[in-house]
């Protein structure tokens, strides 16, 4: 007997009713790369997107090493244990270049994957880092309307992953980590501007009093910078995500970050900025590709290029005419 497929309401109804394996299936949908997906993905996701945004979007990231899985774990037990569903979705756009994903290599975070309010989604690999995050987007949908309570996007600290992920989350956290001294050293200050909040890890044993040291010095530094979310003072605190020190306080603070924002209309204004931003990018990235796509441009690439290199043509008008060709072409 042949089975027969699923249709885009079987599979939005299966999310709906919050059974995880259907959501599974859902999200390799979405995630396929065969343009015969891509319509009936689009359907379940505009099934499902009346029964989105009551969850807590959290985005968590570090450099390898910082502790996020260790972290993600013992809080996401400590969610779990308090009778909050969890879902926990890797962005590694890493995983788009052939040296392999970060995220994905062993086995993290084995309990909080047994546990039965919890459900963990690596990175989608392949694709462009836009393309991973469009992906990871569009299943965080798919986890709210599935009725996950907290959902926390794991990203590495390298390249454009904390970029990316501070887009689709409504609070932003930053694992970091002692480092015997002058720690803002290698820190940028770009990404401390990205964070709501910036945690010290590995807060024990002889490690704890440098990293008390090292928290005052980021406070002071972060009193010269832009918060990232207006109205909210972002903080640096330690945490040791071994010992689950400080994982209580750290949900309580997330806690009255969300009742801020909540009444301050900020997060509602976040969201639908990042609706409208993900939108343009999206033009962007469809367009782009649309256009290196294109038979006509391709083939006059070349002359043009040439010619732009030895100086006969100017970039300008050689961009000009390679325009002009695509729009005759579509
Ligand atoms: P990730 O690469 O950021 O996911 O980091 P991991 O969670 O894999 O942790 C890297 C290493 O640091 C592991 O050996 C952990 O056991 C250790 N580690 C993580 N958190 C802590 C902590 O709070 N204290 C101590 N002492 N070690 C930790």
């Amino acid at each position: 007997e042949k089975r027969r497929k699923k249709t885009a309401e079987e599979h939005a109804a299966g999310v709906l009713a919050g059974d995880r394996a259907s959501l599974a299936q859902a999200i390799t949908l979405i995630e396929s790369r065969s343009a015969k997906h891509w319509d009936q993905a689009q359907q379940v996701v505009e099934e499902v997107l009346p029964y989105t945004g009551k969850a807590r979007r959290l985005g968590f990231s570090g450099v390898p090493g910082a502790g996020k899985s260790t972290l993600i774990e013992a809080f996401g037990m400590m969610l779990c244990e308090a009778g909050y569903r969890v879902a926990v979705l890797a962005v590694d756009p890493s995983s788009t270049t052939n040296r392999g994903s970060i995220l994905g290599d062993k086995t993290r975070m084995e309990r909080l994957s047994k546990h039965p309010n919890a459900f963990i989604r690596p990175s989608p690999s392949g694709g462009t880092a836009g393309g991973v995050a469009k992906k990871s987007r569009e299943t965080m949908f798919l986890c709210e309307a599935a009725g996950f309570d907290v959902i926390i996007v794991e990203t590495v600290g390298v390249g454009q992953g904390e970029t990316l992920v501070r887009s689709m989350v409504d609070y932003f956290l930053l694992l970091v980590l002692t480092g015997g001294g002058d720690e803002l050293q290698g820190m940028k200050k770009g990404i401390m501007e990205i964070a709501d909040d910036l945690y010290i890890n590995k807060a024990d044993g002889i490690n704890k009093q440098p990293a008390l040291n090292a928290r005052a010095e980021f406070n002071r530094m972060l009193h010269f910078l832009q918060p990232s979310t207006p109205g909210w003072t972002t903080e640096a605190h330690t945490v040791s995500a071994l010992y689950h020190d400080g994982l209580k306080a750290m949900w309580e603070r997330i806690d009255t970050f969300f009742s801020k924002v909540q009444e301050s209309g900020r997060l509602t204004e976040r969201r639908r900025h990042q609706m409208s931003d993900w939108m343009k990018a999206m033009v962007q990235e469809e367009l782009e590709r649309t256009f290196y796509q294109n038979p006509g441009v391709q083939s006059a690439w070349p002359a043009f290029e040439a010619s732009v290199i030895s100086g006969k043509t100017a970039p300008a008008r050689a961009v000009q005419q390679l325009l002009q060709q695509f729009w005759e072409d579509k």
